[in-house]
């Protein structure tokens, strides 16, 4: 057979004595390992190959949460949804038509996703319930939400393959493994501490307690990695870290395997049944994310893993000339601004509670502050397009906001802002809103119209503006003891506070053009044989919407599950 390299601008030589055959070649560890599992279980022999040194990408790095309608967790759990007002809601929320059959393929294979997982991993899995819907108003939305996750899982079990995890980027100051359920309620510990303080008991006592066992209690995209990484070890799936994949071998049209630098090496990786690149998306490369998305952006502003910068779209492009979507997508997150050299600090449920609001540099409102972030980037690239950016963004929030609730994650109620915000001009205080407004160089007269209206607004509870609270997402992050709005309250007495706010990102969504089994798609719309594109890799398979918390690592899950078995032979 004729096998040449996709791209040949790279000169290494193939070191022939290391050459190796598998059946499917998996590129990246992130929802990569899902493919893994899937492909192992099916039979075929399965290689890991990853760039950096670290397993686990952003998925590692994330939330955990995972957004499937109608998958056996949430039935196990009382919910009742269906199939049926699953396909419902994707049809209202996945704007483009052509997104549609992938968002039908992701829903059917959803729970079979899930079924894989517990099989071959010693994950337990738990549904987020209340934990809404982005869009619950649409046709088949759900308010009590789809979203699931990993419970505590105790990552010892990985023994000396521990070190290769990835860490995660929501760490607490206590060793204390924090699910997406319960960060709502940590949130509230002071105002509804009947809630919080339960949960807040249960995980120091599992995380402080666990350690004393030698167990080493993790929540989130760390549990969920780290349970993966264990199925993966499990199964004995090699995972090569330090192994950038530099090309793709092609022989005619068929991808037939990759090379891979093996700490230095050029290692050539025959792949009988394929390759899936699960590479993650473009998050740092800033020549594509500037020429795609918006010249603003800052560098390196995304949260995603650092070497997510688009070798896979590339790689198939140059290879095969593969079709790519969405590239003016990603998963948007506003954020507290980065200290210099640093990297932006997760916000998500901060600017939904009430006693806060958000200006730009004319001292106005420019959004519903507790609107979806996916929703909230896109809102501010429109503003963007219409020739009236936002610039600069502030939160703005009284000493009540701050004796209330958790901050960025290690800000416990009545701490202070610690001195290195202020050092680094991304936080300021002051007695009074003149003050404030001269400190964040607003217009004190727009800054004080601005809080006016507002504090009228949230009296009444109706932000008759912007409609913050209206929508059960508002109010999942709400504080449920304001009335008559969650989400609002009107700005007391000071000091005040205001911290800078960054568009950031979870990574980009737009990516190779992949069919409903997975299979990257050329400029002209036919499939590849034998080369598959997953999560952030592949364009998003709900066009340019994001339907509930955890609906990419859920497509990154079961478009892997769904590519191992068609390389498997076992879907058409
Ligand atoms: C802070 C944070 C919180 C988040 N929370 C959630 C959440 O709760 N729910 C949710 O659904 N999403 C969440 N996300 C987004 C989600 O984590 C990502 O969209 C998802 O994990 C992407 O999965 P992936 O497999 O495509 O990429 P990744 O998990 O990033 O894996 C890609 C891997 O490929 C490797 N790679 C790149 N190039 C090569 C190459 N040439 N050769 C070999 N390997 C390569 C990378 O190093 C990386 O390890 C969050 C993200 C962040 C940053």
């Amino acid at each position: 057979m004729a096998i040449s390299r996709g791209c040949p601008s790279d000169n290494q030589s193939v070191t022939e004595p290391h050459n190796i055959t598998v059946d499917l070649l998996i590129v990246g560890s992130g929802t990569g390992m899902a493919a893994a599992l899937a492909a192992h279980e099916a039979g075929l022999s399965t290689l890991i190959v990853e760039k950096t040194s670290y397993v686990g990408g952003s998925t590692a790095r994330s939330g955990g949460a995972f957004w499937m309608p109608a998958n056996p967790i949430l039935t196990q759990s009382g919910s009742d949804d269906t199939l049926a007002a699953g396909r419902t809601y994707l049809d209202s929320v996945v704007g483009e038509a052509s997104a549609h059959d992938r968002a039908h393929a992701f829903l059917y294979y959803g729970g079979p996703t899930v079924q894989m997982l517990q099989r071959t991993t010693p994950m337990k899995f738990q549904w987020a319930k209340g934990y809404s819907d982005y869009h619950p108003e649409k046709s088949g939305g759900s308010a009590i939400g789809r979203t699931c996750e990993c419970r505590p899982f105790n990552t010892a079990v990985l023994g000396p393959e521990l070190a290769r995890l990835r860490p995660g980027v929501m760490k607490s100051s206590f060793p204390m493994p924090v699910t997406g359920a319960d960060y709502r309620w940590l949130n509230l510990m002071v105002r509804v501490p009947r809630k919080s303080w339960p949960r807040i008991l249960l995980r120091a006592f599992q995380g402080i307690g666990g350690l004393a066992l030698r167990r080493r209690y993790a929540a989130g995209g760390q549990a969920l990695a780290a349970g993966m990484f264990a199925g993966v070890v499990r199964a004995g799936i090699p995972v090569w870290t330090d192994s950038p994949v530099s090309d793709l071998l092609v022989d005619g049209s068929r991808v037939v395997g990759a090379v891979v630098n093996r700490s230095g090496t050029a290692v050539a990786v025959t792949a009988r049944r394929g390759v899936v690149l699960a590479a993650g998306g473009f998050d740092h490369r800033m020549d594509w994310r500037h020429k795609f998305q918006s010249e603003r952006l800052g560098e390196h502003a995304s949260l995603g893993a650092e070497g997510n910068v688009g070798d896979g779209i590339r790689l198939a492009q140059d290879s095969c000339g593969a079709g790519t979507a969405l590239m003016d997508q990603a998963w948007w997150f506003p954020a507290f601004a980065p200290l210099p050299g640093g990297e932006p600090t997760v916000m998500l449920a901060e600017r939904s509670l009430p006693g806060c609001l958000l200006v730009d540099q004319n001292g106005q409102r420019f959004v519903n502050e507790a609107v979806d972030y996916m929703s909230f980037g896109q809102k501010l690239l429109e503003r963007e397009r219409a020739a009236n950016p936002v610039e600069t963004m502030w939160m703005i929030f009284d000493q009540k906001y701050r004796n209330s609730y958790l901050m960025a994650a290690e800000l416990f109620p009545r701490m202070p802002i610690p001195a290195t915000w202020y050092d680094a001009g991304i936080a300021h205080r002051a007695d009074d809103m003149p003050a404030l407004a001269r400190a964040i160089g607003v217009d004190p007269s727009a800054f004080g119209a601005t809080l006016d209206r507002f504090n009228r607004l949230a009296a009444a509870g109706d932000d008759t503006d912007f409609g913050r609270g209206a929508s059960a997402y508002d109010r999942y992050y709400g504080d449920p003891t304001i009335a008559p709005n969650p989400n609002l309250r009107p700005l007391g007495s000071g000091p005040f506070y205001a911290v800078k706010v960054v568009l950031s990102d979870l990574g980009t969504c737009g990516g190779l053009r992949t069919d409903v089994r997975g299979r990257v798609l050329r400029e002209d719309g036919s499939a590849i044989d034998g080369l598959y594109a997953i999560g952030n890799t592949a364009a998003n398979a709900f066009g340019a919407s994001y339907p509930g918390a955890g609906a990419t690592i859920g497509q990154g899950l079961v478009f892997g599950y769904i590519a191992a078995q068609h390389a498997a032979g076992k879907l058409e």
